[in-house]
C-alpha cells in the first residue's frame, strides 16, 4: 500500500539543512592528503593561504569535523532557489514500462543552471569576510563561472573569469551572463599570464583546457594583493557544500519513507556525485545502510575507469598541489570533439578513496549515447538537460530498463545536475548526425600517465 508519492517533493524552508555533511569523518581510511610539489610533504594551511581563503582552508584540510554549519547569509542566499525539488520522473518511469521507481533531484532551478552555485555562494561568502577585494577562477563550459560571477555581484566581490578558449567562442552567451553579473571574462590560455604565454608557446592554435585555465587563475591571484583563487569542483571543500545536495535528497525521500536503491551521478570532478551521495555514503560507512552508487563519466575522459590512482597535479601548468586521485596526468586533453562536459582529467579525492575501497561502482559512456538519453528525457519528462546531466541520465535509463527484464521494483535515485540551454551547439551536432564517439586508446592514456610525478 504505497502512499502516492507528489510528482516533486519540495522540502519545506525549515527542513533545509542548516549544516553541511563532511563525509571524510566517517571514512576509516581518509583521503590522502595534498603535498607540497616540491618538498612532497602535506601542505601546511599556511601554504594554501596564499591561494585560498582562510576559513575555506580549514574545510579543506579537515577530515574529523561531520557537520559544518551554514552561516546565516549563505542560508538566505541558498533560499533564493532552494529547496531543490526531488521529482518523481512519474513519466520517464511510464514511458520506459518499468517497476523500478525514478527520481531525479533538479538542481538546474537557478540562473547559472547548475549545482555549481551552492559552492560558489559559499566561497564568495568566506572571501568576502575575509575582507577580499576579488576572486579569480577558471571556467570550463561556463556553468561554474556563471555561478561565481552571480555569487560575487551578491557580496559586491570583483571576479575575474579565465574561460577555456574554444568555450569562450562557442558559448558567447554564457560569457555575457557572467558579464550581466559584473565579472571579467578572458579566453584562456591568455597573454596575461606567464603560463598562459608558455602554453600558447608550446601549443600555438590551443583551444585550451581546464588545467590550463586554473594555471592562469591561479597565477593571477596570487600577484594580484587582496586577491584569492577559488575552484568550482574538485576540491574536498566545494564536496562539503555540494553536501546540501544529497542532505536534502535523503531528508525527501525519509519524509516519505523511501529508501533508495541505486543512487547515480555524473562525475567530472567529482562535486555533484560527493556530494549527492554523501549522506549516503556515510550510513554505509556506519554500517547503518547499504545503496549501489554509481558514478557516470564519459567514455573520453574516463579518469575512474581508466585512470591510475596516484598523485598528480590538479593543473596543466603544475602550479597546484599534487593530489592522490583517480587521473589520466594533468596533461590529458579530451579530443576536440567531445561536446559533453566532465573533461577534467583527474577526480575529488574523497570521491577516488570511496571507490578504491570499493563503495562505489564507475562506468563510463559515449557522448552519443549520453545525447540519445538528454533528448528522450527531454521529450518525456520536460526538462532540457545539460550533456553532464545527460550521463547519468543514460545510466538511469539503462538500469530502470535491466529492473524491466528482471521484473524488479527498484528505487533508482540520479543527480539532475543542470539545464543545458548554452549546449545547443553540442545538441545541435548530434541533431545533424555529426557527432561521433571518441574514445582514447590504451596506448595513448599510457603516454599521458607515464608523465605522472613520481612520488
Ligand atoms: C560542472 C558540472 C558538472 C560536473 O562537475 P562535478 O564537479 O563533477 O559535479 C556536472 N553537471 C553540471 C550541470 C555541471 O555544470
Amino acid at each position: 500500500m504505497e502512499n502516492k508519492i507528489p510528482y516533486k517533493i519540495y522540502l519545506e524552508e525549515h527542513e533545509m539543512p542548516k549544516a553541511w555533511y563532511n563525509v571524510r569523518a566517517d571514512m576509516k581510511n581518509k583521503p590522502a592528503p595534498l603535498l607540497n610539489p616540491d618538498t612532497l610533504q602535506p601542505v601546511t594551511a599556511q601554504e594554501l593561504e596564499a591561494v585560498f581563503c582562510s576559513e575555506l582552508v580549514q574545510q579543506e584540510l579537515d577530515d574529523s569535523t561531520a557537520f559544518f554549519e551554514i552561516p546565516e547569509e549563505i542560508r538566505s542566499f541558498y533560499k533564493m532557489y532552494r529547496p531543490a525539488p526531488l521529482v518523481r520522473a512519474y513519466c520517464l518511469e511510464e514511458k520506459l514500462q518499468t517497476p523500478a521507481k525514478i527520481y531525479y533531484k533538479f538542481e538546474g532551478n537557478n540562473t547559472s543552471g547548475s549545482h555549481k552555485l551552492n559552492s560558489a555562494i559559499a566561497q564568495a561568502y568566506y572571501a568576502k569576510k575575509q575582507g577580499l577585494r576579488g576572486v579569480t577562477t577558471e571556467t570550463g563550459a561556463g556553468q561554474w563561472g556563471t555561478a561565481l560571477s552571480m555569487a560575487c555581484s551578491y557580496f559586491g566581490l570583483d571576479c575575474r573569469v579565465f574561460m577555456v578558449k574554444v568555450s569562450y567562442e562557442q558559448k558567447p552567451f554564457r560569457r555575457e551572463v557572467m558579464r550581466t553579473y559584473g565579472a571579467s571574462v578572458t579566453p584562456s590560455p591568455s597573454t596575461e599570464t606567464e603560463v598562459g604565454r608558455r602554453i600558447l608557446a608550446e601549443h600555438p592554435g590551443t583551444g585550451g583546457s581546464l588545467g590550463c585555465a586554473i594555471s592562469e587563475a591561479v597565477e593571477v591571484a596570487v600577484n594580484t594583493p587582496g586577491y584569492r583563487y577559488v575552484l568550482g569542483s574538485v576540491l574536498n571543500q566545494v564536496l562539503l557544500h555540494q553536501s546540501v545536495i544529497g542532505l536534502e535528497t535523503k531528508a525527501a525521500l525519509d519524509k516519505y519513507g523511501v529508501k533508495a536503491d541505486i543512487i547515480i551521478g555524473c562525475a567530472g570532478g567529482g562535486s555533484n556525485l560527493g556530494g549527492l551521495i554523501a549522506p549516503f555514503a556515510g550510513q554505509m560507512l556506519r554500517g547503518e545502510a547499504d545503496y549501489r552508487i554509481i558514478a557516470v563519466e564519459p567514455a573520453s575522459c574516463p579518469s575512474l575507469t581508466r585512470g591510475r590512482y596516484a598523485y598528480d597535479f590538479c593543473d596543466t601548468g603544475k602550479m597546484c598541489p599534487l593530489a592522490k586521485m583517480y587521473t589520466l596526468g594533468s596533461g590529458f586533453i579530451p579530443s576536440a570533439n567531445h561536446a559533453g562536459g566532465l573533461r577534467y582529467h583527474g577526480m575529488n579525492s574523497v570521491v577516488s578513496q570511496l571507490y578504491a575501497d570499493g563503495l562505489m561502482e564507475a562506468t563510463s559512456v559515449e557522448q552519443t549515447k549520453v545525447f540519445e538519453a538528454a533528448e528522450y528525457f527531454a521529450r518525456v519528462e520536460g526538462i532540457l538537460p545539460a550533456p553532464e546531466s545527460s550521463h547519468a541520465i543514460r545510466v538511469a535509463i539503462d538500469e530502470a530498463i535491466k529492473c524491466k527484464e528482471t521484473g524488479e521494483e527498484k528505487t533508482i535515485v540520479f543527480g539532475l545536475t543542470g539545464t543545458g540551454y548554452f549546449d545547443m551547439y553540442a545538441y545541435e551536432k548530434f541533431h545533424n548526425g555529426q557527432m561521433t564517439d571518441f574514445i582514447p586508446t590504451d596506448k595513448e592514456l599510457e603516454a599521458s600517465l607515464e608523465k605522472l610525478p613520481k612520488v
